[in-house]
């Protein structure tokens, strides 16, 4: 890890920073976690689906989904619809696992679900794995010891 701002200057070469590295990567992972929850949910995912949860318009599916094909984390079939590869379900069950322990100790501190959302989305992106496991266990003892729990709250809702 490198000083930020020298990453920033960094930015204006063609090789692309880490920080747009980084930024890349979390986009990829927001697309395979919203195309794993439709095919779950639906069966199938759409282009126009995926548009309208991710806020952006089909044609920036579209690419995206070229250059997730081109990464072997899909196929894509014209008429037959998108299949994660098994690549593709890993990254994807990750990011879903990751935002699934984030937002439950954000709800369990009384974050409003709205707010929680927003910043799960953003946290399950720059998280490492160590510290996952850390809260996994943090929110597993507050769920069996709810007195524990009532108190933190007290604590910080005063
Ligand atoms: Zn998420």
């Amino acid at each position: 890890m490198g000083d930020p701002c020298f990453l920033a200057v960094g930015s204006d070469l063609a090789r692309p920073s880490q920080i747009e590295q980084q930024e890349e990567m979390s986009r990829l992972e927001d697309y395979l976690e919203v195309i794993y929850h439709l095919i779950q949910e639906k069966g199938y995912a759409s282009t126009v689906a995926i548009a309208e949860n991710l806020q952006v318009k089909p044609p920036t599916v579209s690419s995206m989904l070229q250059r997730l094909a081109a990464k072997d984390y899909l196929v894509h079939e014209p008429y037959r619809g998108i299949r994660l590869t098994e690549k593709g379900a890993k990254i994807a069950k990750s990011v879903i696992a990751r935002h699934s322990i984030v937002s439950e100790l954000l709800t369990m501190l009384g974050v409003q679900n709205d707010v929680a959302y927003q910043d799960t989305e953003g946290i399950e992106h720059h998280i490492q794995p160590v510290t996952i496991k850390k809260i996994e266990g943090l929110v597993g003892f507050l769920r069996d010891n709810p007195k524990v729990l009532r108190a933190i709250r007290d604590h910080i809702e005063k």
